[in-house]
């Protein structure tokens, strides 16, 4: 009897303690998602579920979960996705400074991963080596997570400088290799190039093989901004090499390589999708590692605001008149080199202060290099040019006066309305006006407005021209953007960047392209479903860049979770007004960590910069 009691007692005590050690009630998880309608990351309808997540993984997804939670989110009427993965983004440029590194655009459409580095810029390894940013982001906190890729522009620019039309001698290529390599093992998951760009352009196949089969050993990726892609708005089969080239370089290496933003750029090439998605499709049937991505939008980036009048033109020559680019940097070139340094300090990204190691990056440019970022970043041409130029305007006027003259002039607007690269030759129907000091005409196409003004396309672009008006135009064709969306190998990237919010002009794909694609093409045009593509965003790009843990709402899965209200999305950014939010986005977890609490930022920094798995 006397066991038995100090057996009680005994564990009485025991109980006393395990209370004492754990909470009284024990949280069996962190976040508990109740009620919700799944899409889980496969192109399979939705279906209902509860979901629960104890630090940053989603340990249990089943019908009914039982369970105490610290946090509750009842998700009945909305559905759930795996956050989205945008494979495409210069993020890293706006994410050196402080302010931007919530990526507060991204998270608002459910972007939880971005890729940056891409089109062969990379802050690697030019602006500082990659472990101190990582180190920083890591230390100081960013919103989404990253995965950095190196960028071949910035290695050639290293090894040969930035106007070398030539190629590398072996002993530039092996430099270029070893900075690829040294890059690979401090954490970047693969290569970009940006083969249209300066220098990226200068690089020949052979180069870029020979980087690219660096990656090779790393498991690491190659993305391609492919050459010609949009200088080639007059001849289609440049285009067609361009995607060919990326399945050579595919082939040769073997290094899943994919072709960044596919597109199809001017009217008199619309249509051309089919052709090049024929040449992709191939090279998979023959076991070839291709894919490719996209972003949802007919405008482009190259010259997203351009003058309603050509310079020549305006000036009634085919020089540029005026000053050139040229005449102000040898301005600049009277300079010392610190007197430039300071300059930049003051005009650059306004006032924000740079980094030891960006200044030490403008001290060891090559002097030619360091007055062209001066001057530029000093002076900015277009403010001394066209119609804000009071002179220029004045002797353009005058030329008006002379009818034959001015017949001349309207000819080359016309022209240039309908032809031209800046135009993508997609002619005054898709022409629109962005910014003009009457805001009635924002967003009005030019055929619109010269049809309300009873004035000629040339007229009514002169007029508007005028009054201050910039323009951009829709480049890409809807049937080809419809046609590459419905790929089951392209996925969704933004070609966004972080952008200072409200500051300056930038493209609307920053702010909505993960929730246009939903809403525009999935629930209002029915171009694709859904789960098509919610897939495209979320595990086809973790499978593209080999993230194994993320793009699936799956058990042992990271917990990066988009909570959406399908009904209320609103993609508020608009041509005019590019600094708007998305709504739509309810909650939204990164690594387990909620992050957007009822559609607001919480205030956490939960995302991590990824590193790929040690092959
Ligand atoms: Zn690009």
């Amino acid at each position: 009897m006397k066991t038995r009691k100090s057996l009680f007692e005994f564990f009485l005590l025991f109980c006393f303690f395990f209370c004492m050690s754990y909470p009284c009630i024990a949280q069996d998880y962190d976040i508990l998602i109740k009620n919700a309608r799944v899409f889980d990351g496969s192109n399979k309808p939705e279906f209902r579920s509860d979901v629960a997540i104890k630090d940053d993984i989603i340990v249990k997804v089943a019908k009914s979960i039982i369970g105490n939670a610290k946090k509750t989110i009842d998700a009945g009427g909305l559905h759930i996705s795996p956050g989205f993965i945008d494979m495409h983004t210069h993020a890293d440029i706006g994410m050196r400074h402080l302010e931007n590194r919530p990526c507060l655009n991204f998270l608002k459409q459910g972007v939880t991963t971005i890729v940056a580095g891409q089109c062969g810029s990379s802050a690697w390894p030019i602006f500082e080596n990659a472990e101190n940013q990582i180190k920083r982001w890591t230390d100081e906190g960013i919103g989404p997570n990253v995965a950095l890729l190196v960028g071949h522009g910035q290695v050639r620019e290293i090894v040969m400088g930035r106007e070398e039309d030539r190629e590398p001698s072996s002993e530039e290529l092996e430099k270029m290799k070893t900075l690829v390599k040294e890059a690979m093992q401090q954490g970047a998951y693969g290569i970009s190039t940006g083969l249209e760009y300066t220098p990226g352009f200068y690089g020949k196949t052979e180069e870029v093989i020979e980087l690219v089969k660096v990656v090779a050993p790393y498991n690491g990726v190659y993305h391609s901004h492919v050459r010609y892609e949009s200088h080639a708005i007059d001849d289609k089969l440049k285009l067609i090499e361009a995607i060919e080239e990326a399945v050579k370089i595919a082939e040769q290496t073997g290094v899943p390589t994919n072709i960044s933003h596919l597109k199809v750029s001017g009217k008199r090439n619309w249509g051309l999708a089919r052709e090049l998605c024929a040449v992709i499709e191939e090279a998979r049937d023959n076991n070839v590692k291709i894919t490719a991505d996209q972003y949802p939008f007919r405008f482009g980036g190259g010259h997203p605001y351009f003058p309603l009048i050509p310079r020549s033109a305006w000036i009634g020559k085919e020089n540029n008149g005026g000053l050139s680019s040229s005449d102000i940097e040898e301005i600049f070139d009277h300079l010392r080199d610190s007197k430039l340094i300071d300059l930049y300090k003051k005009t650059h990204t306004r006032n924000i202060p740079i980094t030891e190691q960006h200044e030490q990056y403008l001290n060891n440019l090559p002097r030619k290099r360091l007055v062209q970022l001066v001057s530029q970043s000093v002076v900015n041409l277009s403010n001394l040019q066209g119609s804000v130029n009071a002179r220029e305007r004045m002797l353009f006027l005058k030329r008006m006066e002379n009818s034959e003259e001015a017949e001349n002039i309207r000819k080359k607007v016309v022209e240039y309305i309908n032809e031209s690269a800046a135009s993508g030759n997609a002619g005054p129907e898709n022409c629109y006006i962005t910014h003009c000091s009457d805001k009635n005409l924002e967003g009005k196409t030019l055929k619109e407005i010269a049809e309300i003004k009873g004035k000629s396309i040339a007229d009514a672009a002169i007029e508007l021209d005028l009054m201050g008006a910039r323009g951009t135009n829709k480049q890409y064709g809807e049937d080809d953007i419809e046609y590459i969306m419905k790929k089951n190998y392209v996925a969704t990237g933004s070609d966004g960047i972080a952008p200072f919010y409200g500051i300056g002009l930038t493209h609307i794909r920053s702010y909505s392209t993960f929730l246009q694609k939903i809403k525009k093409y999935a629930m209002e045009r029915k171009t694709v479903s859904i789960p098509h593509v919610i897939r495209s965003q979320t595990s086809l790009p973790a499978q593209i860049m080999n993230f194994d843990d993320r793009g699936w709402i799956r058990e042992g899965y990271k917990a990066d979770i988009v909570v959406l209200d399908l009904k209320n999305i609103d993609n508020r950014a608009s041509i005019s007004n590019p600094h708007q939010y998305c709504t739509g986005v309810e909650y939204l977890l990164v690594n387990g960590t909620l992050i957007l609490d009822k559609g607001e930022w919480t205030g956490a920094l939960p995302g991590r910069v990824l590193k790929p798995k040690k092959p």
